[in-house]
């Protein structure tokens, strides 16, 4: 008998349904997610749109990626961000069951504050923290958190790998994913909340990791300030000091090529040309040249000499 191929017609079909539908995009905030990443100069790449982000550049990247050795497609990598998505439902259902009280609208409704709203279109709350920085939040559980049931929590749920997951198990949030546990004191802060549920769903097991997590106004005001004082710098970062071109951080970075590889950035846009400037306190970026927002290409870009 004829042996059938393991990657046959169906998943190459199905992967490549989801390629077509995909469409390059790029945060045009400072994400609350990011701002707790180790490295200065990522963050900052990322924020100017100098890293890799057509769709052909990401293909390429997922087919010569150490780290995403078990990634066969872009499509694969697509799908595995969906379920990431997904399983936020199922959570929000099951902490539903167990009678904990969520209603996001309600609670924006009933809990007014600066910089907080209402996001009709994705049916999430916004948190707006000023100078580009910005995120989406999971939910609210207003009550009903067993062990904690009369305070309210920030909802924060994660998808994760075996190895991380035992790893977050061990060592808690703020050990084993720092960037999280920045990401949440942000959404407490802008919400006025005191405490947040971490809660990590292994995708190889299902097993469920939870961990209440306090607020730390300190943490919070310092991350804020890194976010706002990377929107305002007008050049790239100092390497950390941690960072070298072997070491496995930098080795699995987007920006290696940059900062290590000798090469330029190939992104043409306004954020990587000479003549931008950021207006932070209008959250938007202006042309010297034009004295307009930098919204589009021209043609009398120029790449930055530092990218
Ligand atoms: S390669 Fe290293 S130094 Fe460069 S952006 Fe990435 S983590 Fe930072
Ligand atoms: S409008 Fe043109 S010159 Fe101005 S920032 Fe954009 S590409 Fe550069």
């Amino acid at each position: 008998m004829t042996s059938l191929p393991i990657y046959n017609p169906v998943t190459a079909a199905i992967d490549a349904h989801h390629e077509s539908q995909y469409t390059p995009w790029e945060r045009d905030h400072l994400g609350c997610s990011q701002i707790g990443h180790k490295c200065d100069r990522y963050i900052w790449l990322k924020f100017r749109f100098a890293l890799e982000r057509t769709k052909e550049q990401i293909e390429d990247r997922v087919k010569t990626s150490k780290k995403r050795s078990s990634i066969r497609s872009h499509g694969q990598l697509l799908r595995l961000f969906r379920r990431g998505h997904m399983e936020e439902f199922t959570v929000r259902e099951d902490l539903e069951a167990i009678g904990c009280v969520i209603d996001d609208e309600r609670w924006v409704r009933e809990h007014p504050r600066p910089g907080v709203s209402w996001n009709d279109k994705s049916q999430q709350i916004g948190v707006d923290l000023g100078k580009f920085l910005s995120g989406s939040v999971d939910g609210v559980i207003h009550s009903g958190l067993p062990g904690a049931p009369k305070t309210p929590h920030l909802l924060e749920v994660k998808t994760s790998g075996t190895a991380p997951f035992h790893e977050v198990r061990e060592n808690g949030v703020r050990e084993a994913k720092f960037q999280h546990f920045v990401q949440m004191q942000l959404y407490m802060h802008a919400l006025g909340l005191k405490r947040a549920l971490y809660l990590v769903v292994c995708k190889e097991t299902d097993e469920l990791y939870a961990e209440r997590v306090e607020y730390d106004r300190e943490i919070a005001l310092a991350f804020i300030a890194r976010g706002h004082w990377l929107a305002a710098l007008n050049r790239v970062p100092d390497y950390p000091e941690w960072a070298s071109a072997s070491w496995w951080e930098c080795k699995m970075c987007e920006g290696w090529k940059q900062c290590w590889g000798g090469e330029t950035t190939d992104q043409r846009n306004c954020r990587t040309c000479v003549n931008v400037f950021p207006d932070v306190d209008n959250r938007r970026f202006m042309c010297r040249l034009n004295g307009n927002e930098a919204t589009g290409l021209c043609d009398e870009y120029e790449k930055r000499f530092d990218l």
